[in-house]
C-alpha cells in the first residue's frame, strides 16, 4: 500500500488561524493514524504578502501545538526553477500557452460579459487550435501562461468530506498558472508541490472546492496520480457569521496569550468537524488511533467560547503543578512580576480547580507575589472594633505559629474562641486584607502559602 503522505500549507500573510490550525491537526492525525508523513510547506508566492515574522509565528504555533512534521518547512518560492522547468514541459506538449491579452483587455472583456448577462471569464481568444490564426503579438506586453483547460467533459472527485462533487469543464475558464513576472499561481504551484511531495491526501478549507477542478485537470495533463482531496467546512464564530478577526481572538499564538493549553486546543479543534461517538475529552493519542477520516461533518461548526474554556479548565485541573507554576510565572513576568518558575507550585495545587485558563490562575497567584489592594467598599464596614482587635490578636498568634494549614487553622481557632466571633466575620476581613478579595479557597491553606511575614505585615495594616 502507498505511504500515507498529507500536509498543511499555509500562506505566511499572517499568524496562523483556528481554521488552518484544524486543518493542520486532521491532516498529520490522518498521517499519524496511518503512520504516514506529514509535510509543512509554506505557501508564499504572494510575494507582497508574505513576511518571514508570518512564517516564524506560524512555525511557532505548530511547535507550540505539538504538531511535529517529517518534512519542511519547504518554501514554495526556493522551487521556482522547478515550476519553470514544468511550465516549459507543458507549453512543448501544448497543455499551457502563453496569453498577451493586457488587463485592460480582460476588463473590456469582463464587461461586455456582464452586460450580456454572460458569466465571467477568459474567452480564449490566445489559445492555440488547428488552423485558428491568433493575434499578433502585442509589443512591450510581457505573456502570462494559461493551463489549456479542457473544453469539455466533467471533473468528478468523491470528496472525504463533502462526498461526489461534479463540474463541467465549460463551467470553468483557462487559468493563469504564471504570472508575467515569472511566479506560479497558487492552483499550479500547489499541484506541482502535491505531485512532487508525493502527497496522498488533501485536507483544506472548503474555499478551495472551486479551485480543485482546475487542479485535477492539471494533474492529468501532467500524467500525476492525484490525491484524494477532503473539503473541511469553515468555522463560524458565535454569532453565526465566518469567524474572523473583527470578532475575536482567531490566531492560534492568542490563545496561548489567554492561557490555554495546547492539548486543550487541539482536543477542542478536532471536536469542532470531527465526532468519535460522543466522546468530548480525550488525548491527542486518543485522537490519532481514532482518526480514519470518517466522521468528518459536512456543515459548518461554530465556535463556542463557552465550551472552549470548559475543555481548557478540565486540562488545567489535571495539569502538572510544576508545569503550571512555570506558565504562570511566564503570565506574571509579562505583567512585570518577577517570580521564578518554580515559585508558586503548590499555589497551583491549590488554586487550579477555579480556573479555567493560566491567566485565571496567575489573576490569582499574583496576590503571593505583588501587593493587593482591598476594596475599602467591602473592607470598612467589616473592620468593626471587636473584628480589628481579633485581626491583631490573630496576626499576634501568626507570629509564632507552625507555618502550614494545620498551624494557621489552630491560630484562626483560637483567636476566633478568644473573641466570641463566628468564622465569616473574621475569615472574610482577614482575605480581603491579605489576598485583596472576599472569597478564596478556604483561609487557612490559603494564608499558609504565603510568606508569614508578608501575612502579618497586610493584617497589621488595619492598625
Ligand atoms: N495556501 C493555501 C491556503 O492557505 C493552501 C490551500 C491548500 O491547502 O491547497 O489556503
Amino acid at each position: 500500500m502507498t505511504q500515507v503522505r498529507t500536509r498543511i500549507a499555509p500562506s505566511p500573510t499572517g499568524y496562523l488561524h483556528l481554521g488552518t490550525a484544524r486543518t493542520a491537526l486532521y491532516s498529520w492525525a490522518y498521517a499519524r493514524h496511518h503512520g504516514g508523513q506529514f509535510v509543512l510547506r509554506i505557501e508564499d508566492t504572494d510575494v507582497a504578502r508574505s513576511t518571514q515574522d508570518s512564517v516564524e509565528q506560524i512555525l511557532q504555533s505548530m511547535h507550540w501545538l505539538g504538531l511535529d512534521y517529517d518534512e519542511g518547512p519547504i518554501y514554495q518560492m526556493q522551487r521556482l526553477d522547478r515550476y519553470q522547468a514544468v511550465i516549459d514541459q507543458m507549453l512543448a506538449a501544448g497543455t499551457a500557452y502563453l496569453c498577451y491579452t493586457t488587463p485592460e483587455e480582460l476588463n473590456a472583456l469582463r464587461e461586455a460579459q456582464k452586460a450580456r448577462g454572460e458569466k465571467t471569464g477568459y474567452d480564449g481568444r490566445w489559445r492555440p487550435a488547428p488552423g485558428k490564426v491568433l493575434p499578433p503579438v502585442p509589443e512591450g506586453v510581457k505573456p502570462v501562461v494559461r493551463f489549456a483547460n479542457p473544453l469539455d467533459g466533467e471533473v468528478t472527485w468523491d470528496d472525504l468530506v463533502k462526498g461526489p462533487i461534479t463540474v463541467g469543464n465549460k463551467e470553468i475558464d483557462d487559468l493563469i498558472i504564471q504570472r508575467a513576472d515569472g511566479v506560479p499561481t497558487y492552483n499550479f504551484a500547489v499541484v506541482v508541490d502535491d505531485w512532487d511531495m508525493a502527497i496522498t491526501h488533501v485536507f483544506r478549507g472548503d474555499e478551495h472546492i472551486n479551485n480543485t477542478p482546475w487542479q485535477i485537470n492539471i494533474y492529468k495533463a501532467l500524467g500525476a496520480t492525484l490525491p484524494a482531496f477532503g473539503h473541511l467546512p469553515v468555522i463560524l464564530g458565535d454569532d453565526g457569521a465566518k469567524l474572523s478577526k473583527r470578532r475575536g481572538a482567531v490566531a492560534v499564538s492568542n490563545y496561548e496569550e489567554l492561557g490555554y493549553l495546547p492539548e486543550a486546543m487541539l482536543n477542542y479543534l478536532a471536536r469542532l468537524g470531527w465526532s468519535h461517538g460522543d466522546e468530548e475529552l480525550f488525548s491527542i493519542e486518543q485522537m490519532v488511533s481514532w482518526f480514519d477520516g470518517t466522521h468528518l461533518n459536512k456543515s459548518p461548526a461554530q465556535w463556542d467560547a463557552a465550551k472552549l474554556s470548559w475543555v481548557n479548565a478540565h486540562y488545567v485541573k489535571t495539569a502538572d503543578d510544576t508545569r503550571l507554576a512555570a506558565l504562570v510565572a511566564q503570565h506574571l513576568r509579562t505583567r512585570g512580576l518577577s517570580v521564578a518558575d518554580d515559585a508558586l507550585v503548590a499555589h497551583c495545587a491549590l488554586f487550579k480547580d477555579r480556573c479555567s485558563t493560566t491567566v485565571e490562575l496567575a489573576d490569582w497567584l499574583s496576590m503571593y507575589v505583588a501587593d493587593v489592594a482591598p476594596p475599602a467598599e467591602e473592607l470598612t464596614p467589616l473592620l468593626t472594633d471587636a473584628v480589628k482587635a481579633a485581626v491583631a490578636s490573630l496576626a499576634k498568634r501568626l507570629e509564632t505559629a507552625s507555618w502550614d494549614k494545620a498551624g494557621v487553622a489552630a491560630a484562626l481557632k483560637e483567636t476566633l474562641g478568644e473573641h466570641g466571633l463566628k468564622m465569616p466575620l473574621l475569615a472574610i476581613p482577614v482575605r480581603l486584607l491579605v489576598c485583596g478579595r472576599a472569597q478564596t479557597p478556604s483561609v487557612d491553606a490559603v494564608l499558609a502559602l504565603f510568606e508569614r511575614d508578608v501575612v502579618l505585615q497586610r493584617l497589621l495594616k488595619t492598625a
